[in-house]
């Protein structure tokens, strides 16, 4: 989002003069800190992605083995009804 520092303000596109600068105090609004902000953003949400990720590898072993020893308890118990 462009950000008006002398307005403390993010601003709407839309809501920008046609020449990119606030409505408000007419000043130009900095490509530089818009980009900034695009990026900073971007690499936060692929690390979030990542670690999240890695919590969900990082547990399924102990989890697959007990549900494994769960099924073939269950499946013996109902063998033992039929017999
Ligand atoms: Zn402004």
């Amino acid at each position: 989002m462009p950000w008006c520092e002398d307005c403390a303000k993010y601003l709407a596109p839309s809501a920008m003069l046609s020449d990119g600068s606030c409505p408000k105090c007419l000043k130009p609004i900095a490509d530089i800190t818009i980009n900034g902000q695009l990026t900073a953003k971007t690499i936060n949400l692929k690390k979030l992605a990542q670690s999240s990720g890695e919590e969900d590898v990082s547990v399924p072993w102990h989890f697959k083995l007990l549900v494994g020893a769960l099924i073939m308890y269950l499946s013996w118990r109902v063998i033992d009804l039929f017999r």
